[in-house]
């Protein structure tokens, strides 16, 4: 079962854009001086296009949220090897004449969540059961929010084609309803804390190399596209090595093709004057 957005892009009041860009502004400074990385301009001007078709599309949604960043907590929980663990999240709830509903926003893309809902309805059975059972509120539905944009409305956008972009906007539809079960909490959470004992016990080997050249359900895209170009520890992880080099032996890596992998030369160079360009002064870290 699917929930469908209603609003299409057009209908827009005129401050909405310049609020949301002053927004942005305002975030990614944060952003930039709390953690010391800055984007290149056109990965900036990217990440903007992608806040502005978020609204376009979810803005019915957006303008009925009740509560936002809902913190939820299950705390005192315990691993199997003794450790002590919380378990947190942040939802938004739109509650209406009765109804409520709770929405988990991810920057992953719509497709892949609808061919893997097995993957989100653990998470957020778990959040459901804090929801419901600790905070004692009622709760009809949960939702993944998926804000990635897709790659045919990413090319759309490139070709500059506005009749073709306009095609692909009423496509796309971000918002993927996921049914829960709060039966399945413990077993989630049991999980929950087994990989956390192996994370803190130093057990976190990479899959074999041969695992990221495979395609995940419903997905044209491999494992090492999808999920390893997102990971920041693929620089330091054997089986990306591995896979990146097209080596079977871990010795045999060249490094060059390696490092080439990282974007074209403009690219890198682009990442390079932004971190340069966009470092913060003595001055802009002692207002943090
Ligand atoms: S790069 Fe990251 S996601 Fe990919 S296999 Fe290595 S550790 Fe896992």
């Amino acid at each position: 079962m699917e929930a469908t957005s209603k609003s299409e892009p057009g209908s827009d009041p005129p401050e909405i854009p310049s609020f949301l860009r002053e927004a942005f502004e305002e975030n990614y400074e944060r952003l930039r001086l709390s953690t010391n990385q800055s984007l290149s301009p056109a990965a900036r001007e990217s990440a903007f296009t992608q806040v502005l078709l978020y609204w376009q599309k979810l803005r019915d949604i957006a303008e009925r949220i009740t509560e936002t960043e809902v913190r939820l907590a299950l705390p005192a929980q315990e691993t199997p090897k003794g450790r002590s663990f919380v378990i947190e999240g942040v939802v938004d709830i739109v509650q209406e004449s009765g109804h409520t509903v709770m929405y988990d926003i991810k920057t992953h893309d719509a497709d892949f969540v609808r061919e893997n809902q097995e993957l989100y309805s653990d998470q957020l059975s778990v959040y459901a059961y804090i929801w419901e059972e600790l905070r004692g509120e009622p709760l009809d539905e949960t939702a993944v929010i998926a804000t990635a944009i897709p790659s045919s409305l990413q090319q759309a956008l490139n070709s500059g084609d506005e009749d073709h972009v306009s095609y692909e906007l009423q496509k796309w539809n971000p918002l993927v309803e996921i049914d829960f079960d709060k039966g399945k909490v413990e077993e989630t959470i049991r999980d929950f804390a087994e990989t956390i004992d192996q994370i803190e016990d130093g057990e976190f080997d990479p899959p074999p190399a041969d695992r990221l050249s495979e395609r995940q359900p419903g997905q044209d895209a491999l494992f090492a596209t999808r999920v390893c170009n997102n990971c920041d520890a693929r620089y330091s992880c054997p089986a990306y090595r591995m896979y990146i080099t097209g080596s079977r032996k871990e010795e045999q890596i060249n490094f060059r093709s390696y490092f080439m992998e990282a974007g074209s030369e403009v690219d890198r160079d682009a990442r390079l004057d932004a971190g340069l360009q966009d470092t913060p002064s003595g001055d802009e870290l002692g207002t943090l």
